[in-house]
């Protein structure tokens, strides 16, 4: 699943392409990965704006339009968003495709059909939890101070289930959070409360180290991921523990374990991670 530096990665090669550019027409929407409003609502609503400065929040890539609507996208688990000239064939599995004005399409294409396509107000979408609430941002210079929340530093989960939540670090996945762990050197089965100030704080400087550097990369190319041009990131490289169970520890040599923590499979060292 794509988590914060692939989608990163996406916005940041799509923003410049984007900017200004003129949505002429929505050649074709499922309505399945659609989740609001109606497909006849969204042409009504899309066609004829004008593209302002591509961001992301959390997973979510955000494009506010001048109609004053944000077209939102999660691309869940196998979801791809990349810019392509307009005669390029289809690609099976393309759910969404926008022609801009520049000739290139903007084509959304999810094989697992696990992610979803949102265009309202960010108020509206916010307030009807379409857009679901979320916490810091590894990448913002205010998360120096996270988690900075009593109630996820006296919580009794398994530090490793805290990362996965969106409302206490936005963008984290199970990538990221077995990387920031195994650089932090703790044990993703620890509790929350078990973390003493120092640890929280060696743990946050991980996840926008983990971060910064997959995004240096290109993102991880586990399986479906693809930047915002079709092509694989190098990240996976650069992995020390996900995808590594069984294999040693960069570190010390020994095989790293797999657990299952909060129903994802868990990479760690049991002699490095404490
Ligand atoms: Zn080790």
């Amino acid at each position: 699943m794509p988590e914060l530096p692939e989608v990163e990665t996406i916005v940041r090669d799509l923003r410049p392409h984007l900017r200004e550019r003129r949505l002429e027409a929505v050649i074709s929407l499922n309505p399945v990965v659609l989740r609001f409003p109606s497909a006849d609502s969204f042409r009504g609503a899309a066609a004829g704006a004008v593209f302002g400065i591509l961001a992301r929040r959390g997973k979510f890539i955000h494009a506010p339009l001048s109609t004053g609507d944000h077209l939102v996208i999660h691309l869940g688990m196998t979801g791809t968003l990349t810019l392509e000239d307009g005669s390029e064939p289809v690609r099976p599995h393309t759910h969404l495709r926008l022609q801009l004005d520049s000739g290139q399409e903007l084509r959304y294409r999810d094989p697992r059909r696990f992610g979803r396509v949102i265009l309202g107000p960010l108020a509206q979408l916010t307030r009807s939890r379409l857009l679901p609430p979320m916490g810091p941002d590894p990448l913002d210079r205010a998360f120096a101070g996270w988690p900075g929340n009593g109630r996820v530093t006296s919580s009794a989960r398994a530090v490793k289930a805290v990362l996965l939540d969106q409302e206490v670090v936005a963008g984290c996945g199970n990538i990221y959070a077995d990387e920031a762990l195994y650089l932090a050197r703790l044990r993703p089965t620890r509790t929350a409360a078990s973390l003493s100030a120092s640890q929280w704080a060696r743990l946050g400087s991980a996840l926008t180290v983990v971060m910064k550097e997959a995004i240096r990369r290109r993102g991880t190319s586990f399986s479906d991921y693809r930047d915002g041009f079709g092509a694989r990131g190098e990240a996976y490289e650069s992995l020390m523990v996900y995808g590594r169970a069984g294999l040693p520890c960069v570190r010390c040599g020994r095989p790293l374990a797999a657990q299952r923590i909060a129903g994802r499979t868990t990479v760690y060292c049991r002699w490095c991670q404490r």
